[in-house]
């Protein structure tokens, strides 16, 4: 029998995690053709949510988790979660329901079909202010425009992976992770299928508009280099056009003398040329921090516990 893993990053979750399995549950009771592990990762949460998975994980064998040592971000929580899937394909869900698991066996069915990653497309984004619709499109468009891999727009993490992707995945070990494009980057056969994303259920979204564009930094620094590009043919525009613009001078000077006039003209050269050199300063620090912390080579996380199935192996 092929089993189905499902993995869960859960970040205080607790009012929704008892409606989450019933969902999980009868999902597998109806596919019964199939086993099913549900792995939760619980993030460093600071409510019940990981006395709810214990209590869970004692009456369900198909239950394990991963409990970290602190929060690590939802990134890291995937990656933990690729470390420790056991199944023949993984299935990674939102805790909160945004992702109805109801869709769960047309991925499955296309998996049968010989697809690798069936991701699945939000056909429209209830509950989701204009401003929070419109910064992802923007988002999207430009990290499009700046990467030669295709990125898959209005699509989340909610897809089901085959095991070679699961095992490309997992030897990807950089810090800052940015998941969205790896899907991408790793390639092999993916199918596109469409739903209806529903608001949260319950609990509060985790993001806020400070932690967003952390993320759409992260993204672009982490799949392209164009932003370095921009800034060295800007500072090769206004190089050559401070050049025309000098002989400009020396040229007036000579024929006109100096009048010692020119005072705004300089102002402004002396301000715009400054913002552009911090802009790029920005730029290239942006990347040299990453450099940085990947050196570092720390490790991506750290486990206080692992639960398989009826065996809790404690970290000392
Ligand atoms: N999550 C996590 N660690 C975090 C933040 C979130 O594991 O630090 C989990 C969270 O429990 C949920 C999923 O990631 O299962 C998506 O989070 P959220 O609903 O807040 O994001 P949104 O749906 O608003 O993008
Ligand atoms: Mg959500």
């Amino acid at each position: 029998m092929k089993k189905i893993s499902i993995l869960i990053p859960t970040y205080n979750e607790q009012d929704i995690l008892k409606a989450l399995y019933h969902r999980l549950d009868k999902l597998a009771n109806d596919n019964k053709s199939y086993s099913f592990e549900f792995l939760f990762i619980n993030d460093g949460s600071r409510d019940k949510t990981l006395d709810i998975i214990k209590d869970l994980a004692q009456t369900d064998d198909r239950v394990s988790y991963v409990n970290f040592s602190r929060n690590f971000g939802k990134e890291v929580a995937m990656v933990a979660g690729f470390d420790h899937v056991t199944g023949d394909a993984t299935v990674i869900i939102d805790a909160d329901l945004q992702d109805p698991p109801e869709l769960i066996p047309q991925m499955i069915k296309y998996w049968e079909e010989g697809y690798d990653d069936i991701y699945a497309k939000r056909n429209s984004r209830k509950g989701e202010t204009w401003f929070k619709k419109a910064s992802s499109q923007w988002f999207y468009k430009i990290l499009q425009k700046t990467t030669n891999i295709p990125i898959q727009i209005d699509t989340g993490d909610f897809r089901l992976l085959d095991r070679r992707c699961i095992e490309a995945l997992k030897q990807i070990r950089e810090s800052q992770r940015y998941t969205k494009g790896m899907f991408s980057w790793i390639g092999y056969k993916k199918k596109e299928i469409t739903y209806d994303r529903d608001p949260r259920t319950a609990g509060v979204s985790k993001w806020n508009y400070v932690k967003l564009f952390n993320f759409a930094i992260d993204g672009i620094t982490s799949f392209t280099t164009a932003p370095l590009r921009i800034s060295s043919i800007l500072g090769f525009i206004i190089s050559f056009v401070a050049f025309v613009f000098i002989i400009v001078i020396v040229v007036k000077t000579i024929l006109y003398g100096d009048p010692a006039l020119g005072y705004p003209s300089m102002m402004a050269a002396i301000l715009f040329l400054g913002g552009v050199q911090l802009l790029s300063l920005g730029v290239i620090g942006e990347y040299i921090g990453r450099i940085y912390n990947e050196t570092k080579n720390r490790p991506l996380y750290l486990i206080e516990e692992y639960h398989h199935g009826k065996a809790t192996k404690k970290t000392r």
